[in-house]
């Protein structure tokens, strides 16, 4: 007898379309290829040595059990002295939760918020994860781009016109993954203006808010307004700033009606996240910053370096970001055309040719809404980015 069918809703749900490359790079590499990776989303440092040594201290202090589902206090505590710190914004600990890891925080953001059939707006480029997570919600993404002639930034307008009453949340990340750049503060006072006359939610991903180069400034979206920061929910983590992608702890700063339905949410599901990474968490927001200050220098040494050396490569071009890791590539000069005997039609026509013949992984970005363009991750060494290089002016040399 065939089995009853599995929910609507998760069988919606898309593979990731950059698995596909992303299998072969694995399979490339298992083979002992020299294949060189800029897929990556995480900075490639180890976590700084104090943060590795709380989380090692907190196992021999027996700091191995159960914590309240919002997550401990002092780390929540810990996460109002960063937002003060950082952007001068009060936030009382009942305002925040903890969860495993920003996505996870976007995730039951979503789930506390929406209503099925309700529609969230979503700025465009975007992570892939994000349009996913509003149908695993049960609402409706709407998508609004930029594209590259704009600096991949949308306006005010374009958000005021894809605004219905149907609206309930806008979805903005600051600086963006998957093209890095940041909205300034005027954009966002714009911004703003629309959410709050049409009184919608606003999650602002601000996961890279410390990673901003040149004398570019962040703007936290709630230290706009108090009415901005009403209706703002903060997420943000340890991932990117301090290198901790593994240890899987996020954050939300919100108003506190709605942190305590998130709590109970979590109290449900997953609970809080390890309470070891908690501990780790804590004197990450709290210890020494400079370790997230060397990252950074590094990081936008290599972005310079990138940006420079791309756009004297023939066919391809780049715009400089300001913020994140990424960078976007342009390559629309070979749509049509004809490389290695296949006719390139697409971003993955020419990710999947880069790779096999040039041996280099990269993500097209047809799917984060951005068709024509791969991201390069540059949270990665100035010798593999050379490398990188090198392949791309062979690749295009000899196609
Ligand atoms: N938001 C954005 C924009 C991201 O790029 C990522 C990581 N790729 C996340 C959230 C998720 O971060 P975490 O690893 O803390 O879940």
């Amino acid at each position: 007898m065939a089995l009853k069918p599995i929910s609507r809703i998760a069988a919606n749900v898309q593979a990731s379309t950059t698995l596909a490359i992303d299998a072969l790079f694995k399979q490339m590499k298992a083979e002992g290829k020299d294949v060189v990776g800029f897929g990556a989303g995480e900075p490639d440092f180890p976590t700084p040595e104090h943060i590795k040594q709380a989380g090692i201290d907190a196992i021999e202090n027996n700091f191995t059990k159960y914590t309240p589902a919002a997550g401990l206090m002092e780390l929540r505590e810990a996460a109002c002295f960063r937002l003060k710190e950082d952007f001068n914004l009060d936030y009382a600990p009942n305002q925040i939760v903890v969860a495993s890891g920003a996505k996870h925080s976007v995730f039951i953001t979503l789930m506390t918020l929406c209503n099925p059939g309700d529609e969230v707006v979503i700025a465009a480029p975007y992570w892939v994860s994000y349009s996913e997570m509003v149908q695993q919600a049960g609402a409706v993404p709407v998508i609004v781009a930029a594209d590259e002639s704009a600096d991949f930034k949308i306006t005010a307008a374009q958000l005021d016109a894809a605004i219905t009453e149907k609206t309930k949340v806008f979805m903005l990340n600051s600086p963006c993954n998957p093209t890095g750049m940041v909205y300034t503060r005027a954009e966002l006072e714009a911004i703003a203006e629309v959410c709050c006359r049409h009184n919608i939610y606003v999650i602002a991903d601000e996961i890279y808010c410390n990673l901003v180069y040149d004398d570019c400034e962040f703007v936290s979206f709630a230290s706009l307004s108090e009415d901005a920061k009403a209706r703002t929910i903060i997420v943000n983590g340890v991932s990117k700033s301090y290198a901790m992608t593994g240890w899987r702890i996020g954050y939300t700063a919100s108003n506190p009606d709605l942190a305590k339905v998130m709590a109970s949410y979590l109290s449900h599901s997953t609970s809080a996240p390890s309470t070891i990474s908690q501990h780790a968490a804590i004197v990450a927001l709290r210890g020494p910053q400079e370790d997230m200050q060397v990252m950074k220098e590094a990081f936008e040494k290599r972005r310079n370096h990138l940006v420079e050396r791309m756009n004297r490569i023939e066919g391809v071009s780049c715009i400089k970001p300001q913020g994140a890791f990424y960078v976007m590539m342009n390559m629309k000069s070979f749509i049509g055309k004809t490389m290695y005997g296949k006719v390139i039609e697409n971003a993955e026509d020419f990710a999947h040719l880069f790779l096999e013949k040039g041996l280099v992984a990269t993500v097209p970005c047809t799917a984060f809404a951005a068709p024509g363009f791969l991201r390069w991750s540059y949270a990665t060494s100035l010798q593999e980015i050379n490398k990188g290089l090198d392949r791309l002016e062979s690749f295009i040399k000899n196609a």
